[in-house]
């Protein structure tokens, strides 16, 4: 059990104006799990250049320390390496929680129930990176928020996809039975440097392949769609999503909607035009298509991203020759 603590949280003063338990201060104090991750590092990255007090809660599980190594020495900035699965205490205003690995689970329950655990004591607000996964392989297309999804609850992907809905569950819970502010985004399939180089997701692999003469590996026919969003579309998202007044959730993810064979074209044109492609047997449960209806956040977080697939590509080239070259 977790010794009593004393309840740090800003109460609003004298003169001071009310605001929202999760907006209250000048300079936030922030955390972000799973900060030293791909997307976690850029959400850092602007959190850091607004002026807010960074924590960073990871266990270098997919994350690196070079990821955050420009923040080193900064007093506002401190990285903690934690297992979210088991508790922590800390006093702060916002919890971006990102922490997820491969096999997710156990991590995104147990993980997601410290860190509400942690908001509700503290009185902090909670944004849960969940994903489009929890729509499965969707029967509804383009997928709205308000669709149940279509998921294989015994599945070879269901540790992530049922991890997360009930990570979402488990927010909701707390929402209503304990008052926390929660935040759900659900993330569409997102790209850019940073990007782990080889746990497997299309993006990279054919980025990495091209790089490297190899050929670009298609799963299946390669007529499968995903819609891809550039991370800093996402920060913007994210962001939005944490200040504004909406519980969600909110589906976050660039509606331009390719095959992967689309996509390999794409990556051929931006960095090899001579590159083949391979078709290899797709994996079990693949969704056959994937396309978010943004229609929800543009109209109550003013948010849509602005950085196309043919835009956004070139931006990670550099950062991946540069780690392949070194690694
Ligand atoms: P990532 O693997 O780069 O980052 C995840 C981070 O969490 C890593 O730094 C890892 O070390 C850390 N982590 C994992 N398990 C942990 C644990 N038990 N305790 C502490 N830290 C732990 O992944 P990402 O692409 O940056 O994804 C960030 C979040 O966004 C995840 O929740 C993911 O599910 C969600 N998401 C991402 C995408 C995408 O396309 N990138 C799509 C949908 C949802
Ligand atoms: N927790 C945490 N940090 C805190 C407060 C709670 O990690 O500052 C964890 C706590 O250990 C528990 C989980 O969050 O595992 C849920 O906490 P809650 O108080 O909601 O549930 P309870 O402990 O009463 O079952
Ligand atoms: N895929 C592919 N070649 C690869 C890796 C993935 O054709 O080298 C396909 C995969 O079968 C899926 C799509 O690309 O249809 C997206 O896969 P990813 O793992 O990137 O994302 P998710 O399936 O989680 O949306």
């Amino acid at each position: 059990d977790l010794p009593p603590l004393p309840r740090m949280h800003m109460e609003t003063g004298g003169g001071e104006q009310k605001l929202p338990v999760g907006l209250r201060r000048q300079q936030r104090r922030i955390v972000v799990t799973g900060g030293a991750g791909f997307v976690g590092s850029h959400l850092v990255d602007k959190l850091m250049a607004r002026g807010d007090s960074v924590i960073v809660i990871d266990n270098f599980f997919t994350g690196r320390r070079e990821n955050l190594a420009h923040h080193f020495g900064s007093p506002r900035f401190e990285l903690i390496r934690h297992d979210v699965v088991d508790p922590i205490l800390l006093e702060v205003d916002q919890i971006y929680h990102l922490a997820c690995p491969a096999s997710p689970y156990k991590t995104n329950v147990m993980g997601t129930l410290n860190m509400l655990g942690l908001a509700k004591r503290i009185g902090a607000r909670f944004l849960l990176t969940s994903t489009s996964e929890v729509y499965g392989d969707p029967l509804e297309h383009p997928q709205k928020e308000t669709y149940w999804g279509n998921v294989n609850p015994i599945g070879e992907r269901s540790c992530y996809d049922e991890g997360k809905r009930t990570a979402e569950t488990l927010a909701m819970d707390y929402h209503r039975g304990a008052d926390v502010e929660v935040r759900i985004a659900r993330i569409f399939n997102t790209y850019g440097p940073r990007m782990c180089i080889d746990d497997g997701r299309v993006v990279s692999n054919f980025v990495a392949q091209a790089i490297r003469k190899q050929p670009l590996t298609v799963y299946g026919d390669g007529k499968q769609t995903r819609s891809f969003q550039y991370v800093s579309d996402l920060v913007d998202g994210l962001i939005s999503l944490m200040e504004g007044d909406h519980i969600g959730p909110f589906n976050l993810g660039n509606p331009g909607e390719f095959t992967m064979l689309e996509l390999a074209q794409v990556v051929k044109e931006t960095i090899d035009p001579s590159a083949s492609i391979e078709f290899k047997p797709n994996t079990a449960d693949d969704p056959h298509k994937r396309k978010p209806d943004i229609t929800k956040a543009k109209a109550l977080l003013n948010w849509e991203p602005k950085v196309s697939l043919r835009e956004g590509l070139p931006l990670m080239v550099s950062d991946f020759r540069q780690r392949l070259l070194n690694g």
